[in-house]
């Protein structure tokens, strides 16, 4: 590539990862949305945004991103009730990991794909560390539009090896998730069985190596977090501890870093 190209390049990667960055502050914003609301089993659409304290519903200007909750110094404008700094924190975390995952696959067609894991694992991560479930009204949806945007991406780079091989991964991931399932009743929800076919999807996009590598990131996390918890005394042996957060960092760990992650590994065989 000649420099002059390369600068094109640049201009180009860093172009989107910034507008993917602005557009997960929204992005984060509806999330906090779907996360109040999914386990409760409200519409997600309407009404709009109110105050959990006073019910006044949310004007537009304390609505930006980040922003309102700074000026609001998270507060209530009308009541004065605190407003919880969750929701800030799920708005940042959305716009880093959106520019993250945009300056990995800004040159791909897979990356709205990849945008809408991001955010589901998100708000499924967020769920579940709250309420112990993986809800199908998230599960479901996701599923049928990643494998639509896996095989518009497919079709526009010419290539459909990448999505056979997701499709592959995806059922292997359900197959062992189920046999696990099985195995340990009540060790693993079968929420988390449906999400694996989810994550062994993406991961299958990029390749078996990260298959293995993203799965076995989650329950590496789940298996660390789990012991320090116990250590420190804040859960018992017998207690729930939710998966699903593990299980998405894994995923996340390898969509992000599973180049560098796998060549690493693979230095090791020379
Ligand atoms: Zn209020």
């Amino acid at each position: 590539m000649g420099s002059g190209a390369c600068l094109v390049w640049l201009v180009v990667t860093l172009f989107i990862t910034v507008v993917a960055g602005v557009y997960g502050l929204v992005v984060g914003s509806f999330l906090n949305v779907v996360i109040w609301r999914v386990p409760r089993h409200e519409s997600i659409v309407k009404p709009r945004s109110h105050c959990p304290g006073c019910d006044t519903p949310i004007a537009t200007r304390d609505n930006i991103p980040v922003v309102s909750w700074l000026i609001l110094r998270g507060h209530c404008r009308n009541c004065g009730e605190p407003i919880s700094i969750r929701y800030p924190l799920i708005e940042i975390l959305t716009g880093v990991l959106f520019a993250a995952v945009a300056a990995r696959f800004a040159h791909s067609w897979a990356l709205p794909a990849f945008l809408v894991l991001t955010a589901a694992l998100i708000a499924i991560s967020a769920i579940d560390l709250e309420h112990f479930i993986i809800p199908n009204r998230i599960v479901y949806p996701v599923g049928y539009a990643s494998v639509v945007l896996l095989a518009l991406a497919a079709l526009l780079e010419q290539d459909w090896t990448p999505f056979g091989r997701c499709l592959l991964a995806a059922l292997a991931a359900f197959t062992f998730f189920f046999l696990l399932h099985l195995a340990a009743p009540g060790g693993m929800g079968f929420g988390d069985v449906r999400l694996s076919f989810i994550l062994g999807m993406f991961l299958g996009w990029l390749g078996w190596a990260y298959v293995l590598g993203g799965l076995f990131a989650g329950f590496l996390y789940g298996a660390v977090i789990g012991m320090v918890l116990i250590v420190v005394g804040r859960r018992g042996r017998r207690q729930h501890i939710p998966f699903g957060p593990f299980l998405a960092a894994g995923t996340m760990t390898f969509v992000l870093f599973g180049e560098q992650l796998v060549n690493w590994w693979r230095g090791f065989g020379r």
